[in-house]
């Protein structure tokens, strides 16, 4: 029962004052709440432009005008949006995850030069989270796994094709790096076999059934540990108060007479009515009913893995040759969630598929042409948004292994059984191009900013909604809306003042309060 009273650096409030704080860690791990000293403020419960009418978290919250707890600008850190772009690339997405460990790894070590109690992402030195919290979500041992989580450092990630499977594994499913190349091997062993080239035809027919089948049961048995309040853990849509998924596909009709791009996403779109853009507005609804393997399959239904597959009424393909870059169709994606504005992002990062110098040799599967086009493609989606980010002001960073992938296959995994070979020609292009000074450099500043967003929100009441998925219900017996869902211990609190006529938080109601809003706590249900 250990708790130790750490003094945090004074932060300034909106007027300028200094409000002196101090976190309670308790090793039990329960959640605490810093302790105000001096004066405090209330920060504003603004709600969120993409906030859903449909899921009225705090439908009977009315702000109160008398100052409750709070921290330094509760709103700022999350205005603009962090973005993670992965392109297709066959078996080459390998080198994405690569790319992606090592930038972890960098994030871990600033993170903990900055702040050595900093053990996983989901830290934060405001409210003292729970150690079975940082679990990795699909882990199924039970040993905690001090992590770094890629979704806790992006709202958004979006894929195409391998890159969109690569997407659903680290931001549907919230897996560490480590954890989705653990599954990328086992996917690449069973879908990316070639086939022997005097067999091809019948072989693939073959194949391609039970590549289906593998995939299928692959994603249905992946499920999140902890879905959150909203999730049901097969579905793709998720709690869109945490890191978002987008992944792209072709909508086709039926008979092939209308092909679009369309976008899969884990949180609602309702269609915008003004916006300039409207015409590259994909697909705006809810978000579907689909489930998280009916994605996987869609988003990677090339002829050479799986074929189209049907989905109420429509057939889906893979977009890599359409789409495969998705950074400007994400971009896109969020200005038409911001209202039109372009200036709603503060980094994307976007990892190509290891295609970058257009040369590619024909291969005897998925051959040249195709592997040209999607080159193409990403590079001028690539020329595009760098003009983007100049005009709206915003950190993009294009990450993607130039030399040594060009004569690995789309669908080439040596030897068949462990694909060490393969594995290990990728590993060896990548570590080349992370060595390069120019990529060095890029890397850390990605790295750097990264760390800075995640350290400004961890001190806001958010947090822990976005890290672990918490909510808060009012734990009084006689509560008139016990069904009510409250996104922080703020909003729980003033509802607690105004239904309940709780005291104002001060220093003598100031631990009596905390056990309340502690008993109302909850990470999923
Ligand atoms: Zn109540």
């Amino acid at each position: 029962m250990g708790t130790a009273s750490v003094r945090e650096d004074s932060s300034p409030n909106e007027h300028g004052k200094a409000v002196q704080l101090e976190s309670k860690k308790d090793v039990n791990g329960s959640a605490k709440i810093l302790r105000p000293h001096g004066p405090v403020h209330r920060f504003s419960n603004v709600p969120e432009k993409e906030m859903y009418p449909e899921q009225p978290l705090e439908a009977n919250y009315t702000p109160i005008t008398e100052p409750s707890i709070g921290t330094f600008d509760e709103d700022s850190p999350w205005a603009k949006k962090t973005i993670l772009c992965l392109d297709g690339g066959g078996v080459r997405g390998y080198s994405s995850l690569l790319i992606l460990r090592a930038l972890m790894k960098e994030i871990q070590t600033l993170e903990r030069s900055e702040d050595p109690n900093a053990i996983s992402s989901a830290y934060s030195p405001l409210v003292n989270l729970p150690l079975e919290n940082s679990l990795d979500s699909t882990s199924n041992d039970n040993k905690p796994n001090p992590g770094y989580l890629p979704c806790h450092y992006f709202d958004y990630i979006a894929g195409t094709s391998t890159g969109g499977l690569i997407a659903i594994l680290l931001g549907r499913l919230r897996m560490s790096v480590d954890k989705a190349i653990e599954e990328y091997e086992m996917l690449s062993a069973k879908v990316f076999e070639a086939p022997p080239s005097r067999l091809k035809r019948s072989w693939t027919k073959y194949n391609s059934i039970a590549r289906r089948e593998y995939l299928r049961e692959h994603f249905e048995s992946m499920r999140p540990m902890r879905p959150s309040y909203f999730e049901k853990s097969h579905q793709f849509k998720s709690d869109p108060f945490r890191c978002r998924t987008i992944v792209c596909s072709i909508k086709s009709t039926k008979n092939k007479d209308f092909q679009t791009p369309f976008l899969f996403r884990s949180y609602d779109h309702i269609k915008n009515a003004v916006s300039p853009n409207i015409i590259l507005e994909r697909n705006p609804s809810d978000s579907h009913a689909f489930e998280i393997w009916q994605v996987a399959r869609a988003t990677s239904a090339a002829p050479s893995y799986f074929g189209s597959i049907n989905l109420f009424d429509d057939r889906y393909y893979d977009a890599a040759e359409d789409i495969n870059n998705p950074s400007l169709e994400v971009i896109n994606e969020i200005s038409l969630i911001s209202g039109g504005s372009h200036d709603a992002i503060d980094v994307l990062l976007s990892i190509g598929g290891g295609n970058a110098h257009g040369n590619m040799p024909k291969t005897k599967f998925g051959g040249g042409g195709l592997l040209q086009e999607m080159t193409t493609i990403s590079a001028v989606v690539h020329d595009r948004v760098t003009s983007e980010s100049k005009a709206h002001f915003f950190a993009y960073h294009r990450l993607d292994v130039e030399e040594g992938l060009q004569d690995v296959g789309l669908i080439e995994w040596k030897p068949k059984s462990s694909g060490a070979r393969t594995i290990k020609r990728i590993k060896d292009a990548t570590d080349r191009y992370l060595r390069r000074a120019d990529v060095r450099s890029q890397f850390l500043q990605c790295a750097e900013a990264l760390v800075r967003k995640r350290t400004q929100r961890a001190q806001t009441m958010r947090w822990e909604c976005f890290a672990i998925g918490t909510r808060y219900k009012c734990p009084e017996k006689d509560c008139p809306s016990p069904n009510e869902r409250y996104q922080n211990r703020n909003s729980l609190m003033d509802h607690l003042r105004m239904q309940h006529d709780h005291a104002p938080l001060d220093a003598e109601h100031f631990e009596e309060m905390q056990t309340l809003l502690d008993k109302g706590r909850t990470c999923s249900d």
